[in-house]
């Protein structure tokens, strides 16, 4: 028997996987993320037990609960996030250093955001370059297996659509670095952008850019062919272009208004590279998701995987940009699992969950399992008076 342990990590995600006594991973337990950073879920995982944590992506929601982990991080054996992590960061980075970004005005929800996503990145680098019995750092892409039993379906090993070169020129580009940065981050993309000419993009020679980076162990290097490089360069660059007059009107007028447009678009870039994965024990199958935007499960279904699944842990919380039928119907799951906080997420007019999503599960009679008892009508609060086994912690277990 293999345990899912759902956690209710407020408004975050953190699933813990143990499995049977028959299917010992080398002895490691599964966290696929970590909850928010105000929920503690160290208190629920065993000293000796020794951990391989996946980062579906780098959001406060899914990464905070790291923070607790201080002086546990021996347990950590393996990391494994998203392919183009890097390139997130890069893109949070190049955000921070808009020239209008010291100007700017009521922007300090963001700014923070921004930079807690780089520290969280710079604390699991520092973490990996420990000592030689540092975890080991793995990237999940698209036809990844793990262990035999996790399936890794998303990013896609190329998630860049189009090649920058092919449109502009480099010293276009060098030009609209410094027309968009302040100078020391210019200096370092311009430096980027001269690796990439010359095709050697892991090899930057800036120390900065190297601090931030996370560099995979073994033979996840090999993945990182000359294709698969200019795809992670095309995709922070598609970023920047795509998304240009955003970012050149909040350098001409840095207010919120400005700095919110360009922070959604930021987070939606990290949705779709968001990793997804596959779990198949038994023969049951659960889908974890993450905040996977429809533009992952709409590339699944169109390149015919298999994204079938008994169990869905819902995308997002619940949100209503991440799921319609077409999306549910292929996955067509028994259950769905949605871990929530409060039904309202900031200021969003879209509630997590979204009652459309709720009535999405509910037309196509899939069991509805909350992870708190906000939403009191026709769902499942997961808990022992329904069979669920729970604790101070709110521990949700699915035996499968
Ligand atoms: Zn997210
Ligand atoms: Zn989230």
């Amino acid at each position: 028997m293999t345990t899912y342990n759902v956690i209710n990590a407020g408004q975050g995600d953190c699933v813990i996987i143990k499995p049977g006594d028959e299917c010992r991973f080398c002895g490691k337990k599964l966290v696929i993320d970590l909850g928010s950073d105000d929920c503690d879920i160290t208190k629920i995982i065993r000293q000796t037990d020794n951990l391989h944590i996946f980062f579906s992506h780098h959001h406060r929601d899914h990464l905070g609960g790291f923070r607790f982990f201080g002086g546990r991080l021996n347990q950590i054996k393996e990391i494994t996030v998203p392919l183009y992590q890097n390139e997130i960061i890069l893109i949070a980075r190049a955000i921070l250093s808009l020239k209008g970004i010291n100007t700017s005005s009521d922007c300090g929800e963001f700014i923070s955001e921004l930079k807690d996503i780089v520290r969280r990145q710079a604390d699991i680098v520092s973490l990996t370059r420990l000592n030689d019995s540092a975890p080991i750092l793995s990237f999940a892409y698209e036809g990844r297996d793990f262990y035999d039993h996790i399936k890794c379906l998303n990013p896609p090993l190329q998630a860049a659509t189009y090649d920058i070169m092919d449109n502009v020129r480099h010293a276009e580009l060098f030009d609209l670095m410094r027309e968009l940065f302040i100078e020391s981050f210019a200096d370092e993309m311009v430096l980027y952008i001269r690796a990439h000419i010359i095709g050697n993009g892991m090899n930057v020679d800036s120390q900065s850019y190297i601090d931030h980076f996370l560099f995979p162990n073994r033979d996840d290097r090999e993945v990182l062919t000359p294709d698969v490089l200019s795809s992670k360069f095309n995709f922070v660059f598609s970023f920047i272009i795509d998304n240009l007059h955003l970012l050149r009107a909040f350098n001409a007028n840095s207010n919120r208004q400005r700095m919110k447009k360009v922070y959604s678009k930021f987070l939606k870039s990290s949705h779709d590279v968001c990793t997804v994965l596959k779990t198949n024990f038994h023969d049951k199958t659960m889908l974890h998701t993450g905040d996977a935007s429809k533009k992952v499960f709409y590339r699944l279904i169109d390149s015919g995987v298999d994204i079938s699944a008994d169990y869905l842990k819902i995308p997002h919380h619940g949100s209503k940009h991440n799921i319609n039928g077409r999306i549910i119907d292929k996955i067509s799951p028994k259950i769905a699992i949605i871990s929530h906080d409060n039904g309202h997420f900031g200021s969003s007019p879209d509630p997590h969950p979204n009652k459309q999503t709720l009535e999405l599960l509910k037309s196509r009679q899939i069991k509805i399992l909350v992870t708190n008892d906000v939403v009191k009508n026709n769902v499942t609060v997961m808990s022992s008076s329904c069979g669920y086994k729970r604790n101070e912690l709110e521990i949700i277990s699915l035996f499968i």
